[in-house]
């Protein structure tokens, strides 16, 4: 899946326009990116309460005049990828609490064409738990934090939404399973790569009769060498 960086600007950058008690148009500058760094605990879901907005029309938002709110994101998902406003490990303003802005990465699910956005969702936060070693136990929500209605299209599916994200977290896991080497395989493995029997890779990977071949040979060299060697040092031994 594609995943872009397209960071926002740190600092008070971004030109906010509002409307002051003469009713006048004002105009100030805010950020809705700090720059802060934040230890990144668990992972906030929302719904991005629009029901015609893409990732990249989300990310622009951020930066439009027009838009009178703080609030920002890290990441915005739909069907055909998904955008990185904030990068993880830094603070944005998406929980309405101290606590959220500080301990999560905010995802906004997209809710136009929700059905095909749902799988990619889970899929996304799959990896991001498996790349941080978390389980699902690390996925929160916008609700749980400031007792919003959000994510609102996820909370009532909330049950299913958690375990199709475990169902995907173990494919990652199994396939990480595939490509390592179990634990009763590891001297063996180091001794083929220190004597130059076989490189070590794919561990999992049937092996061809010509592979095995050659490894043979090489097995048969490195006893020959050794008993040229021990026969060696009794010769020098009885000098
Ligand atoms: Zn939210």
């Amino acid at each position: 899946m594609l995943v872009e960086n397209k960071f926002i600007p740190i600092g008070k950058v971004i030109k906010m326009n509002y409307f002051d008690m003469n009713n006048n148009q004002q105009t100030t500058l805010v950020t809705r990116r700090s720059g802060k760094k934040i230890i990144t605990k668990k992972i906030c879901i929302h719904n991005n309460g629009n029901l015609l907005s893409f990732p990249i029309g989300e990310r622009n938002w951020l930066l439009n005049p027009l838009n009178n709110r703080v609030a920002s994101w890290h990441e915005c998902i739909n069907e055909s990828g998904s955008i990185i406003a904030i990068p993880w490990g830094e603070e944005a303003y998406h929980a309405n609490t101290y606590k959220g802005n500080n301990e999560s990465y905010s995802i906004e699910v997209c809710e136009r064409n929700f059905n095909l956005v749902y799988p990619k969702a889970v899929k996304r936060v799959a990896e991001l738990l498996f790349l941080n070693k978390w389980d699902v136990s690390e996925v929160t929500t916008h609700k749980a934090y400031s007792g919003k209605n959000c994510p609102s299209m996820l909370l009532p599916i909330w049950d299913s939404f958690i375990s199709d994200i475990k169902i995907e977290l173990d494919k990652l896991k199994e396939v990480k399973i595939m490509y390592e080497t179990s634990t009763w395989a590891i001297e063996a493995q180091k001794w083929n790569m220190d004597n130059g029997i076989s490189s070590g890779d794919y561990p999992k990977n049937l092996v061809t009769r010509e592979e095995i071949w050659v490894m043979n040979k090489r097995v048969y060299e490195l006893a020959k060498k050794d008993a040229i060697d021990e026969i060696v040092r009794r010769i020098k031994d009885e000098d």
